[in-house]
């Protein structure tokens, strides 16, 4: 992963996943969504020049275990061996923190990183998407953290923040707000916090069809 960010600048980075995010996955969601799956999407891309080798959605409606992050894993390693590109060769993007399936999914497939745009703060409390946070506290031995306190939005959520290793041999996992971080000049950082909001603002507006449609089911 680390490669990955050496050859590219933070800018270059968020310019090829807000691109991948509006024209490869946001399309996908829409339909899916409008079926009754679940919003949020992944993708796949070369390290060394960021071009889109895979990218898909929920698909909850055909089954439980085929989140954005799960599906896409399944839709990718079903091209032929010798017509993809080696997974140590390639990004993982979602649009949100990856829960425990599928972050253990992505570990499990042979990826050393992952990049995400949505945290599990704003799946929970943005998208009322609970489930993440829930199964980590219900399950694993989540406890409160230095991270999990500067990164919560309330004192219920330190206490349910995993604290994952972000940075470690196996995995390097990094957020949106962090390369918008890692952006020196203030000027080009406000023209993309500008940018990554635009992108969630739209994206996001998925929510609002999932909840009607559940609505209407009910
Ligand atoms: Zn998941």
């Amino acid at each position: 992963m680390t490669d990955a960010l050496k050859l590219h600048s933070p800018t270059a980075l968020l310019d090829a996943l807000c691109t991948c995010i509006e024209k490869d996955i946001h399309p996908l969601s829409t339909p899916a969504v409008a079926a009754g799956s679940k919003l949020f999407g992944a993708a796949i891309l070369r390290k060394s020049d960021l071009s889109v080798v895979y990218a898909d959605t929920n698909q909850e409606r055909g089954s439980p275990l085929w989140h954005g992050e799960t599906w896409t894993l399944k839709q990718f390693f079903e091209i032929p061996a010798d017509q993809r590109p080696q997974v140590d060769g390639c990004l993982f993007l979602t649009t949100h923190e990856p829960c425990s399936l599928c972050l253990s999914a992505i570990l499990w497939s042979g990826f050393d990183n992952f990049i995400y745009m949505y945290t599990y703060e704003e799946t929970h409390h943005v998208f009322e998407c609970n489930g993440d946070l829930d199964i980590f506290n219900d399950v694993f031995n989540v406890r409160q953290g230095e991270t999990g306190r500067q990164a919560s939005l309330d004192g219920k959520l330190a206490q349910i923040r995993p604290q994952y290793k972000l940075r470690s041999s196996r995995l390097v996992a990094l957020s949106f707000a962090e390369l918008l971080a890692a952006i020196t000049d203030k000027m080009t950082q406000a023209e993309y916090l500008a940018k990554v909001s635009r992108v969630k603002t739209s994206y996001g507006r998925l929510s609002e069809a999932y909840r009607r449609n559940m609505s209407v089911e009910e």
